[in-house]
């Protein structure tokens, strides 16, 4: 290699350290200003088959042996479908994922949904249910159908019964099913979504003491797991 190719080489390797360092301050600054966005643009690569894939290499885990600052909390179903990394294209120490199926929360969830909120930074909570969920279809088959409910059919249930009768214990579910209409089905994934955001909002003492001084934004959306596509819900 010449003197002069040398030098142009170095030149290269210098401007595109250089832009690489500049993409993840830009990267880093969004997260904190605007965490939804983020999710928004990664959720848009996604759909449109162009994912970066970042923060999915051995850099990342070297970046991240010292500690973890996840820009945002995914509170979704745990159907296999639905994951947050990939359906947002982010990647190794991005979210603070909690799923469980049907997404509903209790003691365990809520403190860890704390944990990031307190200790690790996080200021963007999502509530994250999907179309074709199939713990609101259980919920909703049983209430349909309340032979489903005969201690026989209980006992088969095994612990999915206490998903189902968290379900049926909130108000915004329990709303969908003095409505009429053939769209019950995704009236009902929404409204365990919104209670889900109410939940968290209220939630007290860490959640809704950050939610009102405007430390954090819990916000609610649907998964179309037709499309790829995440609507966030104006709640
Ligand atoms: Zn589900």
């Amino acid at each position: 290699m010449t003197y002069m190719k040398i030098i142009n080489y170095l030149k290269l390797t210098l401007t595109a350290v250089t832009l690489c360092l500049i993409t993840v301050s830009a990267y880093a600054q969004e997260a904190n200003e605007n965490p939804l966005a983020l999710l928004k643009e990664g959720n848009l690569r996604f759909v449109s088959s162009t994912p970066l894939h970042q923060h999915q290499d051995m850099a990342r885990v070297d970046e991240l042996k010292s500690g973890q600052q996840p820009f945002a909390v995914i509170v979704s179903c745990s159907d296999s479908r639905v994951s947050p990394e990939i359906i947002f294209d982010q990647g190794l120490g991005d979210l603070f994922s909690i799923r469980t199926a049907g997404n509903v929360m209790a003691d365990f969830e809520e403190g860890s949904i704390e944990y990031a909120a307190e200790h690790l930074g996080s200021t963007l909570i999502v509530v994250l249910g999907h179309t074709s969920c199939g713990a609101v279809k259980a919920f909703m088959d049983i209430k349909h159908n309340p032979d489903h409910q005969h201690a026989d059919h209980a006992e088969k249930l095994g612990h999915i019964e206490s998903i189902v009768n968290k379900l049926n214990s909130e108000d915004e579910e329990n709303e969908v099913f003095k409505t009429e209409g053939s769209d019950k089905y995704q009236k009902a994934i929404e409204a365990n979504v919104i209670h889900g955001v109410k939940q968290l909002r209220e939630s007290t003492p860490i959640l809704s003491e950050k939610y009102n001084e405007g430390k954090i934004q819990i916000v609610g959306a649907i998964y179309h797991i037709e499309s790829g596509e995440v609507e966030f819900l104006d709640l």
